[in-house]
């Protein structure tokens, strides 16, 4: 390519007047979006024209032939990154790049122009047929890889090809530059490293040479990779080309993708010069030209790359799944680790698989020490059956359950908690029987549950209790007692059930005589009294003022009699004095009302009778048991 100096000055000279005024225009356009649009065109320009020159200087040093064409895999790459609207404008502004770079190259205008139409129609076929892509591992996806090899790095350059030879009939022979494998073959070879070298440069995924983990073994690996093919390539004693497989497989296995590009490009960068100068293993074969023998050359790079490049796309899915699967787990571990509740798999036998460090905190353990330990050993024996069978149930039935149940801390302690159980699913764990378990520390809200339950009875308990004599009060005794005429006799044997109420006689005198206090304690020691004399399973209440009703169960005619009778008995031999009675002591009137369960009886009717009876054992003289009302 006989380029004249001061003809080569000159176009550089006109161009770099160009590139000034589009730079002015640029910054005189007020519109950013139309300056941006201007850049892409100015950046495809010099690309094109920057690009062809160096590509022509490189064939001319390497005697006219082409074993790598750069320019077009440049401009795939970069067509590649940018937004659609702005493909065209770049790839208009390479072509006038590269076509002014063909003049200054001494072709003429239709030889000139006849390349440039050709290396159109490669980029733009081959940015055609990719789809937009952010980075070298993005177009190096197992898809789209397909679609760079097939559409990119063969049909585009064979498609140019035949655009060239048809453009350039009875020129192309002729021409230096006429040898249609070698300019499909090189334009291939070109895009196959060039266009992800570009993608590696401008999306700066090249940076990952620079990481810490990459900064000392990437440059060790090309390197070797130099130092094998330098060894290879200066030699033409033995037919060593296979040689350089370890050191490429190597690359493809451990180092980044932009490495194995950097790599190949290094290859193909030293052995071409050195076949070119007449070393190297091919020289040992008889290739009728150097040509032929440049064609050999491209035609083991490919199939070095076709063995590097997969193997380099699968190890960088596999490296980039590990680290997925790593940054997973460790978010999960975290969560785990720092989550309130203790996070647990079990085996389904209940064996601890997994224990979270959190089981340091809320039941004392160290993880490790309850590995292999069953869970049901650490629960208390009452709540052992609950938690079993929810064991059983979350893993026979994949269904998720959640219970209470006290478990043992290490300072043997037992400590509230509630546990949520699910069954893992099959693809998280081999055995599909496996348990996420979480023990969630509730002993303060059980604790304070409790408290409050109890709490809440107590004070049930109160407003059945009788303030003054501790005895139960009527509201208690009315709900007894019509529970009691509700529920129904058990059997044959007839269900008797009495009421006896209990005055105590003259009490209003007692009161005028001794004083209200002194009247106080005279109606507890009567209850005391009464409740001494009668069963222990019958209900003593005091009904209101100075009465008192016993309700008795399970008890016929003459033993409600016997009772009514003791307990006036009981009450007399108190002997409290009264001197306000004509009798002299404290005494009760009774009245008895009796019934079977299953008349059609209220309590109302009950004591009504009572009422009546007691009213009979006071107008008979008091301290008696009046005769026996049935309902
Ligand atoms: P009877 O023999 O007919 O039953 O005459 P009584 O005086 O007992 O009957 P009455 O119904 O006239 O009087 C009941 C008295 O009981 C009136 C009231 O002063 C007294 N009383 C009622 N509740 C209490 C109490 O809680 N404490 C005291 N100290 N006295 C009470
Ligand atoms: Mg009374
Ligand atoms: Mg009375």
């Amino acid at each position: 390519m006989g380029v004249t100096k001061t003809k080569a000055f000159r176009v550089i000279a006109r161009i770099a007047q160009l590139l000034s005024a589009c730079e002015v225009a640029r910054r005189s356009v007020s519109c950013g979006r139309f300056a941006r649009t201007l850049n892409v065109g100015v950046a495809g320009l010099a690309a094109g024209f920057g690009l062809l020159i160096i590509s022509g200087q490189l064939k001319t040093m390497a005697g006219e032939i082409v074993a790598i064409w750069i320019v077009d895999g440049y401009l795939v790459g970069h067509t590649l990154l940018l937004a659609r609207r702005q493909k065209p404008v770049f790839l208009f502004g390479a072509a006038i790049g590269m076509l002014i770079a063909n003049l200054v190259g001494d072709e003429t205008l239709y030889v000139a122009l006849s390349f440039t139409v050709a290396g159109m129609v490669e980029t733009s076929f081959a940015a055609l047929v990719l789809p937009n892509v952010k980075t070298a591992r993005d177009l190096l996806r197992p898809a789209t890889l397909l679609r760079f090899v097939l559409g990119a790095c063969i049909a585009a350059p064979t498609l140019s090809g035949i655009v060239a030879a048809l453009l350039l009939q009875g020129i192309f022979t002729s021409h230096p530059f006429s040898s249609f494998s070698n300019w499909v073959i090189s334009d291939s070879l070109g895009i196959l490293i060039f266009t992800p070298v570009t993608l590696v440069l401008l999306s700066g995924e090249w940076r990952s040479l620079l990481s810490r983990e990459n900064r000392t073994k990437s440059p060790l690996l090309l390197a070797m990779v130099a130092c094998v093919t330098v060894q290879v390539f200066s030699q033409t004693s033995y037919p060593s080309l296979y040689w350089i497989l370890p050191p490429l497989a190597l690359l493809a296995f451990h180092a980044e993708l932009s490495t194995v590009l950097l790599g190949t490009l290094l290859f193909i960068t030293i052995a071409v010069p050195l076949t070119v100068h007449g070393t190297g293993p091919l020289w040992l074969f008889p290739f009728p030209t150097m040509q032929d023998r440049v064609l050999a050359l491209q035609l083991f790079t490919i199939a070095a790359l076709s063995i590097v490049l997969p193997v380099t796309v699968l190890q960088t899915q596999r490296t980039a799944l590990i680290a997925l699967l790593a940054a997973s787990e460790r978010r999960f571990r975290q969560l785990a680790e720092h989550s309130e509740e203790v996070v647990v798999q079990l085996s389904a036998e209940g064996l601890f698989q997994y224990v979270s460090p959190r089981a340091k905190s809320v039941l004392g353990y160290d993880p490790e020490t309850l590995l292999a330990r069953k869970i049901v050993d650490l629960v208390h024996e009452d709540d052992c059956q609950k938690l079993k069978s929810t064991i059983t149930w979350a893993s026979t039935t994949s269904a998720e359950a959640s219970v209470q149940y006290r478990l043992r801390r290490a300072d043997n302690s037992y400590v509230w908690v509630r546990s949520f159980v699910a069954a893992m699913p099959a693809s998280v764990s081999d055995n599909p029987a496996t348990l996420a378990f979480t023990v969630r520390d509730i002993d303060t809200y059980v604790l304070s549950e409790q408290r409050r339950s109890a709490e809440e009875q107590r004070l049930k308990d109160l407003a059945f209790v009788d303030s003054l004599t501790g005895l139960r009060n009527r509201r208690y005794l009315d709900s007894k007692l019509n529970d009691l005429l509700q529920s129904v006799s058990v059997g044959a044997n007839v269900r008797n059930v009495a009421v006896l109420f209990a005055d105590v006689d003259y009490f209003k005198a007692y009161n005028d005589r001794y004083g209200h206090q002194a009247g106080d304690e005279c109606l507890r020691k009567v209850g005391r009294c009464i409740e001494a004399a009668i069963r222990n399973g019958d209900i003593l209440a005091r009904y209101g003022g100075e009465e008192f009703v016993v309700l008795l169960d399970y008890c016929g005619y003459a033993e409600s009699v016997d009772t009514a009778e003791r307990i006036r008995a009981a009450v007399e031999e108190m002997a409290l004095a009264h001197d306000g009675s004509p009798l002299g002591i404290v005494t009760l009137s009774i009245g008895v009302a009796q019934t079977a369960l299953g008349q059609p009886v209220n309590s109302i009717d009950l004591f009504e009778k009572a009422d009546s009876a007691l009213y009979t054992a006071k107008r008979l003289g008091r301290n008696r048991v009046g005769e026996v009302q049935y309902v």
